[in-house]
């Protein structure tokens, strides 16, 4: 009982992709529950995720699709809810959606589907809804339960707190960094954290000669060579005024560190080396002015422009040796680049890092010391790959809280 009145098992802190669907499942199995969030509406990063499409999952999702320090503590509630029945829960609301790109799923429609899907669920379960809401102290409550003080609401008596608050990208559309501060309060590591998913910028006086590329997008492999393990991305890269992006850089941002090097292979999948011999057969004209398939004009341009390449540039094509068209197709292959930085939380699509997953049950996402206080979602340290993986961690994260809560564990 609450000194509000309201009685419920559970509240749920953040009615976003992991909150309401934990709420839904905890209320649809028996719980009563309540969702409060400190904006007037909910689920804003669903609403423009995916180009405001929301890509809503992916078909194959596996731990090794996640990124944090042990990645394995997400094998139990992506196998318990894989992709799979997250689909199923869409055709179920007959929401039509279609595979973009290495099993990405898209609604056809548009973002709000998802959202009106989630808020049908909860309301299947009979949750209740309190927004825009502060919500203040979150003490333990006698040995089992926990109370937590709500703007306009008062007090409320739970056996279980869900925080469901998400990570520290887009603030303007309500991120906090609530989750992780209630965490450090009560002695619960949080892993640094770091804007994932982000645009990589440069020195711009390095930067400038690139600059003139601005605009332009090819597909390449890159990876982060500094860290062991990182896998490698075969993606489309942008270029942008200020450095790189795409979701090739946004993949390895995930994984690249202030100081570190990234590798590029801007000739990814066509093999110059071949292609640069052979054009010297009938090669009258200077290198600089070679029109060749598959390679970008500004691309070609702006490579021969760097000064290592002025000579070379300079002599006719069929003049030249092997071992500088080698080496030409060699730097374009390993193009070494060292980011000043990232564009930051106000571009990141998620944070790295969050509430230690050593701290927390990978069966119900509750706290190891601190019995019915669940973390779900972002605010763990859990991130995914571009590519539905988030919101497949948001889902299966909040089903396994979810489910915990239902059963009264
Ligand atoms: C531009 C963009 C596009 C994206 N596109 C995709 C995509 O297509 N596919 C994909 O898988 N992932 C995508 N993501 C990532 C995905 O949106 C998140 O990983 C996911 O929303 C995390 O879910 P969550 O419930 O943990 O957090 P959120 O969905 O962020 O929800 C957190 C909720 O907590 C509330 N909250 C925060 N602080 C407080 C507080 N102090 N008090 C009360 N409430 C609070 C917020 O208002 C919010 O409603 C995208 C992200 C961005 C920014």
């Amino acid at each position: 009982m609450s000194s509000t009145g309201k009685v419920f098992d559970a509240i749920v802190i953040g009615g976003g992709a992991a909150g309401l669907m934990c709420a839904a499942v905890a209320g649809q199995g028996g719980a009563r529950v309540a969702v409060l969030d400190h904006s007037e509406t909910v689920a804003e990063k669903i609403r423009i995720s995916g180009g405001g499409r929301c890509n809503f999952t992916n078909r194959d999702v596996t731990v090794t699709n996640m990124v944090g320090e042990n990645p394995r503590f997400a094998r139990y509630a992506l196998t318990e809810y894989p992709s799979s029945r997250f689909i199923d829960l869409v055709r179920e609301h007959r929401i039509p959606f279609h595979e973009k790109h290495k099993g990405q799923l898209f609604c056809d429609n548009s973002a709000q589907d998802i959202i009106d899907m989630l808020m049908a669920e909860c309301a299947k379960g009979r949750v209740q809804h309190m927004r825009p809401v502060t919500v203040g102290e979150v003490k333990p409550d006698g040995d089992d339960g926990w109370v937590v003080q709500v703007s306009g609401v008062g007090e409320l008596r739970v056996r279980h707190v869900v925080v469901a608050t998400g990570g520290l990208s887009i603030p303007k559309i309500g991120a906090t960094d609530w989750g992780y501060r209630l965490a450090r309060d009560l002695d619960i590591p949080v892993v640094e954290t770091r804007p994932a998913l982000v645009p990589l910028m440069f020195d711009p006086v390095q930067w400038q000669p690139f600059a003139a590329m601005s605009g332009l997008a090819l597909p390449v492999r890159v990876r982060a060579p500094a860290e062991k393990g990182a896998p490698v991305f075969d993606e489309d890269l942008l270029f942008t005024h200020r450095g790189l992006s795409g979701p090739a850089i946004l993949q390895i941002s995930s994984f690249w560190q202030p100081g570190q090097d990234i590798e590029i292979d801007l000739a990814a999948g066509v093999d110059w080396e071949s292609i640069l011999i052979a054009g010297k057969a009938g090669g009258r004209h200077l290198l600089k002015n070679a029109v060749l398939d598959n390679m970008p004009k500004r691309l070609w341009d702006t490579w021969l422009d760097q000064p290592d390449w002025h000579s070379v540039a300079a002599q006719r094509h069929a003049d030249l040796a092997d071992k500088p068209l080698r080496a030409l197709a060699a730097s374009l292959r390993q193009w070494r680049v060292r980011p000043m930085g990232s564009e930051g939380y106000r571009k990141a699509e998620v944070t790295r890092g969050g509430v230690s997953t050593r701290a927390l049950d990978a069966v119900t996402m509750q706290s190891k010391a601190h019995r019915g206080l669940h973390f779900i979602g972002e605010v763990v340290d859990i991130t995914g790959w571009l590519g539905g993986y988030n919101f497949q961690w948001a889902w299966a994260s909040a089903h396994a809280a979810g489910r915990a809560i239902a059963c009264g564990r």
